[in-house]
């Protein structure tokens, strides 16, 4: 019995130690050399519903397959619309999970942290299309307007709202995100759930991490 258990433990041990350096190891900072991407990180700010910067560093982390993902959705903005993307958030650390889950414990809006966010996976990006003057596109509410406005089904929107939205999920799906149906800026990269949950401050060690420049 006492056999058993033990190798239970190791098990556990292994098992646990493996997630996460598959998990760690896979973590890029995305860059923009040539400003395809805007980076407007609001939780590095305290211009969010926190009210308080929570995060230590401005830089988009996200897992390289996701990076790619973001790159292709770029490159399509910008080639079909002359539209660049403009990114609120990327990889959140899972402890600013639970901050924002105290404060909105509503999983339509904020996702449980006992069962995490895909941004804690580093694989889900909130984001919109901005103008070649940097002017946001109008999409009917604000970035985390936590209401049935943001919905993508949400139908009393002008023209323009609808055809902008529009505009950023067909973006968005070409490149292999899946929409959230509650907020109009959410996209889950479409094989997010192979990564594991994490907690690491890559402020802290960004610069050991790879890049994935978005020119
Ligand atoms: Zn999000």
């Amino acid at each position: 019995m006492f056999f058993l258990k033990f190798r239970f433990a190791i098990c556990v041990l292994f098992l646990t130690s493996s997630a996460y350096s598959q998990s760690d190891s896979s973590f890029v900072a995305v860059t923009s050399s040539e400003n395809k991407l805007v980076f407007d990180l609001k939780y590095a700010t305290s211009d969010n519903f926190l009210k308080a910067a929570v995060y230590d560093c401005s830089t988009c982390f996200l897992r390289e397959e996701a990076a790619i993902a973001l790159k292709k959705a770029a490159t399509r903005a910008w080639k079909k619309y002359k539209l660049r993307l403009k990114l609120f958030d990327c990889y959140r650390p899972l402890a600013v999970q639970e901050r924002m889950f105290a404060l909105v414990p509503n999983p339509e809006y904020v996702a449980d942290p006992k069962k995490g966010s895909i941004h804690n996976r580093g694989a889900a990006v909130d984001l919109t299309l901005i103008d070649e003057n940097g002017i946001e596109l109008d999409m009917g509410t604000s970035f985390d307007h936590f209401g049935v406005e943001a919905a993508h089904t949400y139908q009393n929107l002008t023209e323009i709202q609808k055809s902008n939205r529009k505009k950023l999920l067909s973006i968005m799906k070409s490149a292999g995100f899946k929409p959230l149906p509650s907020e109009w800026w959410h996209y889950n990269y479409g094989k997010s759930r192979k990564f594991s949950i994490s907690n690491a401050n890559l402020c802290a060690t960004k610069e050991d991490l790879n890049k994935v420049d978005v020119n």
